[in-house]
């Protein structure tokens, strides 16, 4: 038996009875029967018109194209892949902004984010699953695991899978017959030694399996160069935060974009694209040009990760005339808000210090309490000039649905227009929503008018 296996990183072989498993491949071969090469050129289909749709706004920056590009990830990102792939490269996707990146860059293996905004496998993973009041983000996911040839997913070695949510958390059950699966648990509540030591615990579990993967020690040096380079990035981004909020410059949806290739990008090249961004969009702020109208309302997107190529709801928000100045999203302006922050570059203190950066400034809906992200979001309307806050609530999470209600509540108290947007990765409910932000960002002209 293989060290990986003995382990766990290696998925269990296609013999049903003699593994004890559920039967799980036949399963899957049975629900996709034949259909998976149709799903993903479905789904490619949707990122192609979603990238022309990009590329075609009004007042797109050069620097864009090289992002759009990228964004193609079934052509140039899988062909770079596939080349770290043949060199005997391994290749780690990572279902959530929990993932310590650095520990899979330092053992030479190649993070990837598998974001879910596919609609075509949702049918698909809801019927493996069972459930079809799942939010469709993990349907997705699931869908785009069961075909055999779908982009970023097939070209896995393992996937490493955070539990903050029951969904997720039976995603590693569900597929760990199929795939090398690394859970990650995470703890619900921030505070306390005990919940920090046991979080330390996690990420040297993950350390552990990926020199298990890759066969590479994870040294010193290797894990100072990769906190390093991600470091470099989270300047880059600090730098494009910064110049945004200096006008109206950037499309939210094309910021959006740079946000979820952060992981999935080379990120030295995509370091790299986002500073010559800043600089091309430093000279548009000199020069006072704005993307949308002057007077186009500004507002905040926050809830549930919105997820490429899905961008129907950041579509629809500037379509009808606002612009998204800032959001509260894992999948937007948090993605890599946080550093990693090191006091010394021994051993111990960096692992210390990656598990500290991905536990305690993460907003996500799954801790209590959860202040920070309240303060994020009433720091951002006092200080950015946002006008009003649009909540996305993926139907089937109950976590952002909750935090939507409660937040949406607490905004109104303080007379500031909130708006809560329940919706799925299907296309039924455009026109449906298209009619609320219309009535939203009249709310909001209106509240201008009484100032006035
Ligand atoms: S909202 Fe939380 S669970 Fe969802 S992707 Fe973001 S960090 Fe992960
Ligand atoms: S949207 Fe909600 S239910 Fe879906 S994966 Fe994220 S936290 Fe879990």
């Amino acid at each position: 038996m293989s060290l990986l296996k003995r382990k766990g990183m290696e998925p269990a072989k296609n013999d049903a009875k003699a593994q004890g498993d559920s039967g799980a491949r036949e399963r899957i071969k049975s629900l996709v029967a034949g259909r998976g090469a149709e799903m993903t050129a479905n789904s490619i289909k949707k990122i192609e018109d979603e990238a022309q749709k990009l590329a075609s706004l009004k007042n797109k920056p050069a620097a864009m194209d090289y992002f759009i590009e990228v964004a193609r990830i079934h052509d140039r990102r899988v062909k770079e892949i596939n080349q770290f792939k043949a060199g005997g490269g391994k290749v780690v996707g990572t279902l959530c902004n929990f993932v310590p990146v650095e520990l899979v860059d330092a053992a030479g293996a190649l993070p990837v984010a598998l974001g879910c905004g596919y609609l075509p496998p949702v049918g698909l993973g809801e019927a493996y699953l069972g459930d079809p009041n799942m939010c469709s983000i993990v349907k997705a996911c699931a869908g785009c695991m069961m075909i055999d040839d779908f982009p970023l997913f097939s070209q896995c070695d393992a996937i490493i899978a955070p539990a903050p949510c029951d969904a997720k958390l039976k995603i590693s059950d569900e597929f760990r017959e199929v795939r090398a699966i690394v859970p990650m648990n995470i703890p619900r509540i921030k505070q306390g030694e005990s919940i920090r030591r046991q979080w330390i615990q996690e990420i040297m579990t993950v350390r552990n399996r990926m020199e298990m993967l890759t066969g590479n020690k994870i040294t010193r040096k290797s894990l100072r160069e990769s906190i390093e380079k991600y470091q470099r990035a989270h300047k880059a981004w600090r730098r494009l935060l910064d110049t945004r909020r200096k006008g109206d410059v950037l499309w939210g949806r094309h910021f959006l974009l740079i946000a979820w290739l952060a992981y999935v990008d080379d990120i030295a090249r995509w370091t790299e694209n986002v500073n010559r961004l800043s600089d091309e969009l430093e000279k548009t702020v000199s020069a006072k040009k704005n993307v949308a109208n002057g007077d186009a309302p500004r507002v905040m997107l926050a809830g549930s990760p919105v997820m490429w190529p899905n961008w129907k709801l950041p579509d629809i928000v500037e379509e009808v005339g606002a612009v998204i100045f800032s959001d509260e999203l894992c999948s937007g302006t948090r993605v890599l808000y946080d550093p990693v922050v090191v006091d010394e570059w021994t051993e111990r203190a960096m692992l210390d210090a990656i598990a500290d950066r991905y536990l305690f400034p993460s907003t996500c809906p799954c801790f209590t309490p959860n202040v920070e992200r309240e303060e994020n979001i009433i720091n951002e309307v006092k200080n950015g000039g946002v006008e009003g806050v649009i909540f996305h609530a993926m139907q089937g999470c109950h976590l952002h649905t909750l935090d939507a209600t409660r937040l949406t509540n607490m905004l109104k108290g303080m007379g500031i227009p909130a708006l809560t947007i329940r919706s799925e990765l299907s296309d039924g409910d455009i026109g449906q929503i298209r009619i609320r932000v219309e009535a939203f960002l009249e709310m909001i002209q209106a509240n201008r008018a009484e100032v006035e």
